[in-house]
């Protein structure tokens, strides 16, 4: 199969099988948040409305939600509308996520492990969860042979303007050196 051959993944979740299989039922055409519950129900299931999540499996969904970052927004659908587009392409955001992941874990292995250790936790300081967390060398008061930490924008931002210096606490979480905040 074409998706399995590009890692898209098949849920175990019972609520999220059952809205790929409405995904399925509805396509090529659009599907909105109101017309799954519907379907779900019928069968006797149960909707939560987060199906936008398949798309993280890697499924080709668009959207017209104009926020989401992590599906292609379509200007045709609705911000309600889910629309499963291909049935053998797999998410292209998606892909090209798993492909910098790659490239990053060649090119920048110390960050790709941190991000590892981070990963339940965001941005290393405040707790923002992004795909586009960055890099930031912290003062290594410990053993836990930590040297960076994942951080978001603003943290790195807020860091720099004041050249504020990070260590880690014991539960990782990135706290200023406050001596340095006089
Ligand atoms: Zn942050």
């Amino acid at each position: 199969m074409h998706l399995e051959a590009k890692g898209v993944k098949f849920t175990d979740s019972p609520t999220r099988i059952h809205q790929l299989l409405c995904l399925f039922h509805f396509f090529p055409n659009p599907v909105s948040q109101n017309e799954m519950d519907q379907w779900i129900r019928d069968f006797g299931g149960q909707n939560d409305r987060q199906a936008r999540h398949l798309a993280w499996d890697g499924w080709y969904i668009q959207t017209g939600n104009r926020k989401s970052t992590r599906m292609e927004v379509s200007h045709d659908l609705s911000s309600d509308q889910l629309q499963l587009v291909s049935i053998t392409e797999a998410n292209p955001i998606w892909v090209k996520h798993n492909f910098d992941l790659q490239k990053e874990q060649h090119e920048n292995p110390e960050f790709f492990h941190v991000k590892k250790i981070f990963s339940k936790r965001g941005c290393s300081m405040c707790g923002y969860k992004s795909d586009s967390l960055q890099s930031f060398r912290i003062e290594n008061h410990t053993s836990n042979q930590i040297n960076i930490v994942p951080l978001c924008n603003l943290c790195i931002l807020w860091c720099d303007k004041y050249s504020i210096k990070l260590v880690l606490s014991k539960r990782l979480i990135a706290r200023p050196l406050m001596e340095d905040l006089q």
